[in-house]
């Protein structure tokens, strides 16, 4: 008999890493939906045939997420779940207001509970799930300047390891993936930034960027797709409430 084939979703499916995730597991198999806000990367990600079908949605839209994953959900249930939308605000701590700490808990934290919470009861009835946050190594040390994005990075680590626990006896893993800095247009901002403030070129300005980073370079996003498909695999049931940290050796 045929296996079913998994169903995956992955939100900021369209660019940067969560595109290349879902090209992966696209690749790998998978049946692929993707969800964001910028409905012409989505489209133009299925059209590149790096994932099956595309939603547009704010994961921070609690309503707007539980309809949407239900109609995905609806197509097939979920097997694999990837929070990985997110976004990092730069800024000294001191004109790092509660609005820029809210935002940043909202997208990166809540995105990541809203989605794991409306995919999670199709898992639990079907007792199997595999869900994984796009977490960072900011979620495990500190970084200057960007205090509100730490803060978020390690809470959403806090969530994995706690609902992880949850869920142990259910037949669902959750876990984090957890990059330093990527080849994305999210460092792409942050490089430009330097180079505005620092009055670097472009070459100082990553140096500035990868020097934490034992190898000295940007992580790819395969590599951060890689690290998933691994968490995904039949034979990584065992690995739940853990962080896999692509960092070059930075701890
Ligand atoms: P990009 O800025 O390239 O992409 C971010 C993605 O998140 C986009 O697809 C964006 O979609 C989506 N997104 C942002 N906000 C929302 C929202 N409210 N609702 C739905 N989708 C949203 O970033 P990266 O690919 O670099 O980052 C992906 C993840 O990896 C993030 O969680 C980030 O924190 C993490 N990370 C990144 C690192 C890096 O150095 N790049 C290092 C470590 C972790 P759209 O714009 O269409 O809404």
């Amino acid at each position: 008999m045929l296996e079913p084939v998994p169903h995956a979703v992955v939100t900021g499916g369209g660019r940067g890493i969560g595109r290349a995730i879902a090209a992966a597991l696209k690749a790998s198999g998978v049946s692929v939906s993707i969800v964001g806000r910028d409905r012409r990367v989505l489209d133009e990600t299925v059209a590149a045939g790096d994932a099956d079908r595309a939603a547009l949605l704010d994961v921070t839209d609690e309503a707007a997420v539980r309809a949407t994953f239900a109609d995905l959900a609806a197509e097939r249930p979920f097997d694999i779940v990837v929070a990985n939308a997110g976004a990092a605000e730069t800024g000294p701590f001191l004109r790092s207001d509660a609005q820029r700490f809210r935002r940043m808990l909202d997208v990166n934290l809540i995105g990541t509970v809203n989605v794991f919470q409306a995919a999670l009861p199709g898992m639990i009835e079907r007792r199997h799930g595999r869900l994984i946050a796009i977490a960072s190594t900011a979620a495990h040390r500190g970084y200057a300047y960007v205090s509100a994005y730490v803060a978020a990075k390690h809470a959403v680590l806090g969530l994995v390891k706690s609902l992880a626990l949850e869920t142990a006896a259910t037949g669902v893993t959750v876990n984090a993936v957890s990059p330093g800095y990527a080849d994305t247009e999210m460092v792409g901002r942050a490089v430009q930034t330097i180079k505005d403030k620092a009055g670097l070129d472009e070459a100082a300005a990553l140096a500035q960027l990868v020097k934490d980073n034992p190898q000295r370079r940007l992580i790819a996003p395969a590599e951060v797709a890689r690290a998933v498909l691994y968490l995904c695999g039949e034979h990584s049931g065992a690995i739940t409430g853990q962080s896999l940290l692509l960092n070059g050796g930075e701890f």
